[in-house]
């Protein structure tokens, strides 16, 4: 924990208790917990299949992922029953996994859109967002003309999860769960990515990051506060930057191993 989030009235940007989630009647997530603190960056890191889209599906509140059992619960007030738009309005952005191309719809558009519902004004200036947008993909090192063109429509990958910065950026939400997916990022974008989640952080300073990752070569860019290894639907250890070390030298079956 850091000093950020030491105040005892501020509830964590993200608590999540004993969450249990099923999919097709079938158990994934078997009792996840995990708090992050405002301000705080934590990793996920797991190998194929140990649930951590699941989760990040769970969060944003996907109806085919059935949570049987705990809470959600975001800056403090239990979201578990809401819908995806409910959360996403209240300050939960999932970012890296839903990067269809949207036809016909710019960047500018979308923005406005989902500005618009996350400060709840139905008519946001277009030349308001513009201004914001220019602002961000300066802070961003993004060419400006992005903003014309088509929602990912011909992105390229690192493109594609710029694009997701910005979004974070400007619907300044109080949550990011960024499902990084390590696809297809050449070392150039990843360290574009981490240093654009660097910026993004050190002007939001109560947003709190679950960045879900299956290696470690992301970190090689971003200071985690807390890394967690999920196993089988379940959390089998936490600690600092050092565990992202332990999962490179070891592997995850090292921590299989811990957990029987
Ligand atoms: P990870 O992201 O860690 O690779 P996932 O959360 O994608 O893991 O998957 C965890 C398990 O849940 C896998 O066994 C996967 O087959 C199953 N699963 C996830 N989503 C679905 C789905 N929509 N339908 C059926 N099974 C799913
Ligand atoms: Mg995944």
């Amino acid at each position: 924990m850091n000093a950020k989030n030491a105040s005892p009235t501020e509830p964590p940007a993200l608590e999540i208790q004993d969450l249990h989630v099923c999919v097709d009647g079938a158990p994934i997530l078997r009792g996840v917990t995990l708090t992050v603190g405002r301000g705080e960056l934590h990793a996920l890191m797991g190998p194929n299949g140990s649930g951590k889209s699941t989760l990040a599906k769970t969060l944003l509140g996907d109806p085919a992922y059935q949570v049987t059992a705990g809470t959600i619960s975001l800056a403090g007030t239990d979201i578990t029953g809401l819908d995806t738009a409910a959360r996403a309005a209240r300050g939960m952005f999932l970012g890296f996994q839903h990067p269809e191309e949207i036809p016909g719809v710019s960047v500018l558009n979308f923005l406005r859109q989902a500005m618009g519902a996350r400060q709840n004004i139905a008519d946001l200036s277009i030349l308001e967002v513009r201004m914001a947008l220019l602002e961000w993909t300066a802070k961003l090192k993004m060419d400006d003309r992005f903003v014309t063109r088509n929602l990912n429509e011909g992105f390229s990958g690192g493109e594609r999860k710029r694009n997701e910065l910005l979004q974070m950026a400007l619907l300044e939400p109080d949550v990011a769960v960024l499902d990084e997916t390590d696809s297809g990022l050449d070392i150039d974008a990843l360290r574009t990515v981490g240093e654009g989640i660097s910026t993004v952080r050190s002007e939001r300073s109560n947003l709190g990051i679950l960045l879900i990752t299956h290696y470690r070569r992301i970190l090689a860019h971003l200071v985690p506060d807390r890394v967690h290894i999920l196993l089988d639907g379940r959390i089998v250890d936490s600690g600092g930057p050092e565990l992202a070390d332990r999962v490179e030298a070891d592997g995850f079956d090292a921590f299989r191993t811990v957990a029987a």
